[in-house]
């Protein structure tokens, strides 16, 4: 479940507030977004993997919410660690190659 949207990183791209598919977030006139319907949440993971700065943080607990600190989850180097472990920058350069110069002209 969401748990964490840290504003010191947030740069207000609305990334997670597009991405998500059960709405989530809330976009907001500051441009930092609220978890708004936290419960809403099915830990789909897909807002940690669009957040361009490593913004979020997902637990893999998808029934309840966990109490998480900030500096807890920073420290322990777990904010966008699901984006990190699935090497999601690697995966969009390669897909984006690829895009460049298929492997057969259509
Ligand atoms: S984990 Fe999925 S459902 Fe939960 S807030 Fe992120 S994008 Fe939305
Ligand atoms: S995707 Fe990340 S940087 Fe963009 S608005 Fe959401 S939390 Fe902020």
């Amino acid at each position: 479940m969401i748990e964490l949207l840290s504003e010191d990183r947030c740069i207000s791209c609305n990334q997670c507030v597009k991405v998500c598919p059960t709405n989530v977030f809330e976009a907001t006139e500051d441009g930092v977004p609220v978890i708004a319907r936290q419960s809403d949440c099915q830990t789909c993971f897909m807002c940690e993997l669009y957040c361009p700065v490593d913004a979020l943080y997902v637990t893999p607990f998808a029934e309840q919410a966990v109490a998480v600190l900030e500096k807890d989850v920073e420290e322990r180097g777990l904010l966008g660690s699901y984006r990190s472990s699935f090497d999601w920058n690697k995966r969009k350069k390669a897909e984006k190659a690829s895009e460049d110069k298929p492997l057969m002209k259509l």
